[in-house]
């Protein structure tokens, strides 16, 4: 940003926009924070799925066999910010009946209007 003086308008279009973009900047951090939250708690998922099939399925499913299903299970999708929304670990589990490993809000506009996702993580990564 120059130095060119602006009337009070553009000064405050400026701070709207930076507001903005800080609010942008601290949803990204937390989504972050959600997302390396998430992904500790799938794979320790995935480890307890892969054991609970005892020994002669374990041999065909390891752990990484469970994380499309657990991806499929846990996440949503916010069609109006085209996010991924994970689950909220602070969330308490007794909260309303809903379920403490399934995403349940935007953590972008806060819509609780999420759909299934189709691509799991895995997907995407390869
Ligand atoms: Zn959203």
């Amino acid at each position: 940003m120059g130095s060119r003086p602006g009337t009070l308008r553009d000064a405050r279009a400026l701070a709207d926009l930076e507001y903005g973009a800080s609010r942008d900047e601290e949803a990204r951090r937390r989504q972050e924070e959600l997302r390396a939250a998430y992904l500790d708690w799938r794979a320790e998922e995935a480890r307890r799925l892969a054991r609970a099939q005892g020994i002669t399925g374990r041999l065909r499913n390891g752990p990484e066999s469970f994380l499309d299903e657990i991806d499929g299970r846990a996440l949503r999708r916010c069609p109006r910010c085209d996010e991924i929304a994970y689950p909220d670990p602070e969330r308490p589990g007794y909260e309303r009946g809903s379920r403490r490993d399934v995403a349940d809000r935007c953590h972008f506009c806060d819509s609780r209007n999420l759909v299934e996702v189709i691509l799991s993580l895995t997907e995407r990564r390869a």
